[in-house]
């Protein structure tokens, strides 16, 4: 829209005066008035008002390429009111627009413009012709790989448009131009890594080319120069191709729910899994060294997998709080709780042949508080705190698996039986402490 009140303001009157002709037309249309259209000097069309001749620059500028519509936005046509006869003031915006093409001839002519990936490339008269060039050129691809589809790689479309009339080419000029070439360039900056002898190699350049195009003013590269290599590329190119579609399998997913009121080892499927489905389509190209590259070009979803959904238990197995006896290998107690001559035997010495090695259990479940080493007491020794004000205490281990701060659950393996510290054979020396003073264990176990 604004490039249309653009144009009113440059073609036609000074934007103050639009208001007013609108309405003398209007009121001359019922009389024998109309107004003639002058493009550049020459009188082109009678119109029964200006805004068929909007229309007609609408479509006009519609068909143009883009690169002219500067050209006729700057061109000025001309209206001027003369008395002519109602049947001469029925002139359709197309046919207007078909005669501005007609008379600016020597400026703009209608024809069909190649485009290869949205740039004009040539301008032909007839769309046919063009067609012809690209079928051709398609069609010896597909004469020599029978087997293979061929189609452009660039986006190549024909389009109906107002060009500059010295652009249209003839057949040879277009086969020309499209079998020909286009050079690029881009730029490589040397890294540590390179030499100028690998770089031959690489760059498939020679030392002189590589010096000659780099910004080196040395006799050598250095990291950080830049080399300006030249590419050349087809202009347009032909892709050989083959798709195949398959179906294929797809996983589902699991949910998994976690039931607390169930117990630590229950499972149940709720809704069975089920794999999916999807059609997939993959181009498989061929490629100019001979090999073949398989590309995914589309997925569609025949099936959607079903999610597996289980729910499964996390209740924790009730501690009755009782302890249970720590040495699974033996029962056998070597000393008791109690007065041993003076001194106070604080817990049970448990021992038997063979006993050097075997597994200590947690007597119930806990942290552990403290994992420590004490040469002329416990030797290895580790408390755990139960936190029901009890804690029991294992000592003389040969060693220990637990560290400070652990949980451990009752029947947990947490050390081995050994003959650390002050001690005379292998055996454990348990400690029930209730409240911080020690209790004989054979009432708690
Ligand atoms: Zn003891």
């Amino acid at each position: 829209m604004n490039r249309i009140k653009h144009l009113i303001k440059k073609s036609f009157l000074p934007i103050t005066s639009v208001a007013l002709f609108s309405l003398t037309v209007f009121y001359w249309n019922n009389q024998n008035y109309g107004l003639a259209l002058e493009y550049n000097g020459k009188e082109i069309a009678t119109v029964s008002n200006e805004e068929i001749y909007l229309k007609a620059s609408e479509m006009l500028n519609d068909q143009l390429a883009p690169e002219f519509k500067n050209k006729v936005e700057n061109s000025s046509p001309n209206l001027k009111l003369i008395a002519v006869s109602k049947n001469k003031c029925c002139e359709s915006p197309k046919d207007i627009k078909e005669k501005i093409i007609e008379k600016s001839s020597d400026e703009f002519s209608k024809g069909y413009g190649l485009y290869i990936n949205k740039k004009l490339v040539a301008v032909e008269n007839n769309k046919e012709n063009i067609q012809e060039i690209l079928d051709k050129k398609l069609s010896t691809e597909k004469a020599a790989h029978p087997d293979w589809q061929v189609a452009f790689e660039e986006n190549v479309s024909i389009e109906l448009g107002i060009f500059e009339p010295n652009q249209t080419k003839n057949t040879a000029e277009i086969e020309k131009i499209i079998n020909s070439k286009v050079t690029s360039y881009h730029e490589y900056i040397v890294t540590e890594e390179d030499n100028l002898e690998d770089l031959t190699q690489k760059l498939s350049m020679s030392k002189e080319e590589i010096l000659k195009a780099s910004n080196s003013a040395d006799e050598n590269i250095c990291v950080g120069d830049k080399i300006k290599i030249k590419e050349e590329k087809n202009l347009l190119n032909i892709k050989i191709f083959k798709t195949k579609t398959e179906e294929e399998e797809t996983e589902y997913s699991t949910e998994t729910t976690v039931d607390p009121t169930k117990e630590e080892n229950y499972k149940e499927v709720t809704q069975a899994g089920k794999k999916g489905k999807n059609s997939v389509t993959y181009e498989i190209k061929l490629l100019n060294n001979g090999q073949e590259e398989t590309k995914q070009t589309e997925v569609v979803v025949l099936e959607t997998p079903t999610t597996e959904k289980i729910t499964i238990g996390a209740k924790q197995p009730e501690d009755d709080g009782k302890l249970i006896w720590p040495v699974p290998f033996t029962k056998k107690i070597t000393s008791p709780f109690g007065m041993r001559g003076k001194s106070m035997h604080n817990g049970i010495d448990i021992s038997s042949h063979g006993i050097a090695g075997k597994d200590i259990i947690a007597a119930g479940s806990g942290t552990v508080e403290l994992v420590s080493y004490s040469a002329r007491g416990y030797g290895n020794h580790l408390i755990i705190n139960h936190s029901n004000g009890k804690k029991t205490l294992y000592a003389h281990c040969q060693s220990i698996s637990v560290k400070q701060g652990d949980k451990v659950k009752k029947g947990d393996v947490i050390a081995k039986v050994g003959t650390t510290g002050c001690s005379t054979g292998n055996h454990l020396h348990f400690e029930v402490r209730v409240n911080g003073s020690a209790q004989d264990p054979q009432k708690y176990v």
